[in-house]
């Protein structure tokens, strides 16, 4: 076998992230098959995988039902429907030299007796040992084959030492095995062997390769320059003296975080986690006028076009009294006035400028931008975050991202590792809980009364129609049909439409129309998921709840609930229900707390899926998992501290030797 793989096999392997040597050692098996003992054919068990051993008796190629190369051994027959004429006479050898066939899978009866259907096989003599430890399967890609990967990764072992680089006094503290004796083991473990500690090891070091470059990444961007922006100016203590309410506790804590952040000659970059309705909005016109006093400019951001117009309201209402200059480019602007908008954040004029990410794609120069705020910032894509965040840092701006996707504890220290997180965990006082109902379909008449006596009552209701994956001309028509239907139901409301298709202005429109009342019932997609606020709107109705996605209800639910009387949200169902809407179901009927409802979603979904529409693009684990090995990632967490202080070096080979290839990946 040749020292260096041929290129076509780096390429495979590249594919794995394996580049070295060194690689190839830390590329440990998912699992093992037991090629330790032979299993009598009589006594293999159906659907488990045996090893057995037979004398070769005959080969013949059989035509049906396809073509096909048989081997006949002693009491068991094996069948290759793609073979090589290679192997046949590779058989035929065996019968001559008197050699047996060592095969590996599932024995099952076929029709003269007992057959095997592609199994793994090795030619052997009779007497020939087997092995003393259990063979590793190893994660590979296609034209990489297991017998390959095992002597590539044989030859590694073979050759490259495992130096143990941590250093002992942690791996005292932990009680951390070796590291060159857990991976030995792992390769090759004999059977029944004890591989729990080799695998912590394993789990510790990788979550600290991923601990540490995310620190690493978080104190380089730290130690940039940014503007600071003192919290004493003058428009900062005029708005606090006369707050539209009184901040709740955990508000005013967040805000102190926020405020001392932004007062460093360093740029902030922190997470705003608050439930739908906890009041971010104001913390975040607080952060905005703290960069206003100081001389310089803040953006905001929203995902869609009818969260920016209502972030421009309230901000206008909030500041514009103060007199900040507010610039508001939405989709809707005559070409005109968003010239004017433009010219006047590259002059300086507009202190602040609001909009969707369009104010930064757009090529809209400020003049001085010292804090970009990004709201519901899992909203937007992977791609947009970067752009975004190259952008914020490009300008040397703070960053506040903010978000009402609560996301568990243990998930966050993993995967917002570099970022502070902010949590308000409060709701402002007054809130009358939301009551959920579930209903089958099949009362819809019960519904619409309960809408009209709601909008009778001087209430507004919304009424929610389904995504539809699939075709976003469907989910459009089902939201069309809904409306008309609704109109014909309920001839005695005014019904507003609003959905992704409408233009800016007639989405602004319809909103517009609903918040001021002019509207009582609301048809709509999800596109009112986001942060949209009508405190008048007490009753939500959900048609086919069950497609939806647990965030995504508890947003939707998140709308209602934010004036002062006791709201509904009718989550309607058609039946028959799969196993997982039921269950989905049943956690929104039974929780109110997002952060509750995110830690159920997390354990219906596990971390990689719960993650993923989120965040994906994140370092991928391969061996540990951020929710099961939490009290590792704990650890990681406070060693990657200590070593960063320690020995910077030490962390980039850490980081080099466990993320390799993936230590690149673009984060957001
Ligand atoms: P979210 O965190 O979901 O973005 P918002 O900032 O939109 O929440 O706030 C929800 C509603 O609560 C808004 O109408 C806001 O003005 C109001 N609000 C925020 N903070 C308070 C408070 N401390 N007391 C009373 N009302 C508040
Ligand atoms: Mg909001």
């Amino acid at each position: 076998m040749k020292r260096e793989p041929p290129a076509a096999t780096a390429r495979k392997l590249a594919r794995l992230g394996i580049r070295s040597r060194r690689d190839l050692v830390l590329h440990l098996p998912l699992r093992y098959e037991d090629e330790t003992h032979l299993t009598p054919l009589g006594e293999a068990a159906a659907g488990v995988p045996v090893l057995v051993q037979a004398p070769v008796l005959g080969t013949e190629i059989a035509f049906r039902p396809k073509r096909q190369l048989v081997v006949r051994c002693e009491g068991l027959a094996l069948r290759f429907l793609n073979f090589y004429g290679s192997q046949t006479r590779q058989f035929e050898r065996a019968i001559e030299e008197g050699s047996q066939v060592r095969a590996y899978g599932e024995v099952r009866p076929g029709r003269q007796g007992a057959e095997m259907i592609h199994p793994r096989y090795r030619i052997v003599a009779p007497g020939e040992p087997l092995p003393s430890a259990l063979t590793p399967v190893y994660p590979t890609t296609s034209g990489l084959g297991q017998a390959t990967l095992r002597k590539l990764v044989l030859e590694a072992l073979a050759h490259e030492a495992i130096e143990d680089t941590l250093p002992a006094a942690l791996r005292e503290r932990l009680a951390l095995a070796p590291l060159e004796a857990s991976v030995r083991l792992l390769h090759a473990p004999p059977p029944g062997a004890d591989v729990a500690a080799a695998w912590r090891r394993v789990k510790f070091d990788e979550l600290l390769a991923q601990q540490l470059q995310l620190r690493l990444a978080y104190r380089k961007r730290r130690a940039r320059d940014a503007p600071a922006l003192p919290a004493n100016g003058p428009l900062l203590r005029r708005f606090l003296g006369k707050l539209p309410f009184r901040l709740t506790r955990a508000q005013s804590r967040v805000m102190a975080e926020l405020l001392r952040d932004l007062a460093q000659p360093h740029p902030m970059q922190r997470l705003l986690q608050g439930d739908v309705g906890s009041g971010k909005t104001i913390v975040a016109a607080i952060c905005c006028l703290a960069a206003v006093d100081a001389g310089t400019q803040a953006a905001v951001m929203a995902p869609t076009e009818i969260l920016a117009e209502q972030h421009y309201r309230k901000f206008s209402s909030w500041l514009a009294p103060l007199g900040v200059e507010i610039a508001w480019l939405h989709g809707a602007l005559p070409a005109a006035e968003r010239k004017a908008a433009r010219k006047a954040i590259a002059a300086g004029s507009a202190h602040i400028a609001i909009g969707t990410q369009a104010l930064f794609q757009e090529g809209v120069e400020f003049a001085r931008l010292a804090l970009a705020i990004v709201d519901e910032q899992h909203r937007f894509g992977v791609k947009q975050r970067l752009e975004l965040r190259r952008k914020s840092e490009r300008a040397a701006a703070h960053q506040l991202m903010m978000s009402a996707t609560p996301i568990p504890r243990t998930l966050s220290m993993t995967y917002h590792a570099d970022l502070d997180v902010s949590v308000i965990d409060e709701l402002p006082p007054g809130r009358k809980p939301v009551t959920t109902r579930l209903a089958s379909a099949a009362r819809r008449a019960e519904v619409l009364e309960r809408i009209r006596a709601a909008c009778a009552d001087g209430q507004q209701a919304y009424w929610v129609c389904p995504v539809i994956e699939e075709s976003r001309d469907k989910d459009l028509q089902a939201a069309l049909d809904a409306f008309e239907e609704l109109r014909r139901e309920l001839p005695a409301l005014k019904v507003g439409l609003v959905h992704g298709r409408l233009s800016p202005a007639e989405k602004a429109g319809a909103m517009q129309a609903f918040a001021l009342g002019q509207t009582q019932l609301l048809v709509c997609t999800t596109v009112i998921e986001v942060g949209v606020d009508v405190p008048n709107a007490s009753l939500m109705v959900i048609e086919h709840a069950e497609r939806f996605g647990l965030a995504q209800l508890h947003q939707l639910r998140g709308r209602i609930g934010r004036g002062a009387r006791a709201s509904d949200c009718i989550l309607l169902f058609v039946e028959p229900l799969s196993e997982a809407a039921r269950s989905r179901l049943k956690v929104i009927y039974e929780n109110a707390d997002g952060f509750a409802i995110a830690e159920e979603d997390l354990r219906l979904r596990g971390p990689g899926e719960f993650m993923g529409e989120r965040q994906s693009g994140e370092p991928l684990l391969r061996f540990a998992d951020p929710v099961g090995d939490a009290d590792l990632a704990e650890a990681a967490r406070a060693a990657a501290e200590e070593l960063l202080d320690a020995d910077e070096a030490f962390a980039r080979s850490h980081i080099e030797r466990w993320l390799g290839a993936r230590a690149e990946y673009p984060r957001v």
